[in-house]
């Protein structure tokens, strides 16, 4: 047994725990448990190599993927709103002493580079309501590269699908270019519904993240302005589409962008293009 594991292992099951503490899962928190320790250590494992790293964790809830990510050896710094799992967790941080600090709070609310050490991981089974609002401001940081050295998130399946989709794929869309364009995505692995407290409707997958380490020479307001106006007449040709954008017809045409093209065609690359050709 590992240094980092030998306290953990003494906690009680965390079927145990949820009971013990009253943890009722709450639909308005998005709370879907996870309960199976070999499941959250291959989570926490495609994270890459956490020893003495620091992670950061948004809502931890009972702490099974807490306890994953301290017995890998990192330095977690997780907030949850859930008042309700903070003796749980408390639990957790007697048994990793100095490598748990839990913040209770909206992590939409937390000063984020004002809190994590710059290069922090973060590693989370997202809440679903709040999980994309979450990925894009991470992918929006300025400036970049950002605080955050990756990203191994739990999303619903068709979320994971949108952010790692290529052109052509009906999944592909503004959630794709903004992800693609700032980071390496990837589905890191296929997450069951059954493994889930109460089991969800949907299937999940858990998402990792690289961030690419130059700028691109084009701010995110650009780039969102363009993708919002061509995905959302996702099935008209650019030429209607970016009408109303100022010079954007221009662009694609000094770009050799055809204007029939529909945006799901279009590469990250050339979104960016023409983001930077508008900046
Ligand atoms: N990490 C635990 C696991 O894997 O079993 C719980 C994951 S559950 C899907 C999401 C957690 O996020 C819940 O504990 C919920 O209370 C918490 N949460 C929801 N909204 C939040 C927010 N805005 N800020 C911080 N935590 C939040």
């Amino acid at each position: 047994m590992s240094e980092a594991a030998s306290g953990l292992d003494a906690l009680p099951p965390l079927r145990e725990v949820i009971a013990a503490h009253g943890l009722a899962a709450s639909k308005a928190l998005g709370q879907n448990f996870l309960t199976d320790p070999q499941l959250l250590d291959r989570i926490a494992r495609a994270a890459g190599d956490l020893d003495g790293q620091q992670v950061y964790e948004v809502g931890p809830g009972p702490g099974g993927l807490t306890r994953a990510l301290l017995r890998a050896g990192a330095r977690v710094t997780a907030v949850e709103r859930d008042r309700r799992c903070l003796p749980a967790l408390a639990e957790i941080a007697a048994a990793a002493p100095c490598r748990l600090d839990v913040v209770e709070g909206d992590a939409l609310a937390l000063d984020e580079p004002a809190r994590l050490e710059r290069g922090v991981r973060i590693v989370s089974n997202l809440p679903y309501n709040v999980g994309t609002a979450l990925l894009v401001r991470w992918l929006e940081a300025d400036p970049w590269p950002p605080w955050w050295a990756s990203a191994t998130l739990m999303f619903q399946r068709e979320v994971a699908d949108r952010i790692v989709a290529r052109p052509g794929s009906g999944a592909y869309g503004r959630l794709s270019v903004l992800a693609q364009w700032r980071a390496e995505t990837r589905i890191a692995l296929p997450v069951h519904r059954s493994a889930f407290v109460p089991p969800p409707k949907v299937m999940s997958a858990v998402v990792h993240l690289v961030p690419h380490a130059a700028p691109e020479g084009v701010g995110p307001g650009r780039l969102s302005a363009i993708t919002a106006a061509a995905f959302g007449q996702r099935r008209k040709m650019l030429r209607q589409s970016l009408k109303s954008m100022p010079h954007a017809l221009d662009a694609l045409a000094t770009l050799g962008i055809a204007a029939e093209r529909r945006p799901e065609t279009l590469m990250v690359e050339e979104f960016v293009a023409l983001a930077a050709a508008l900046s």
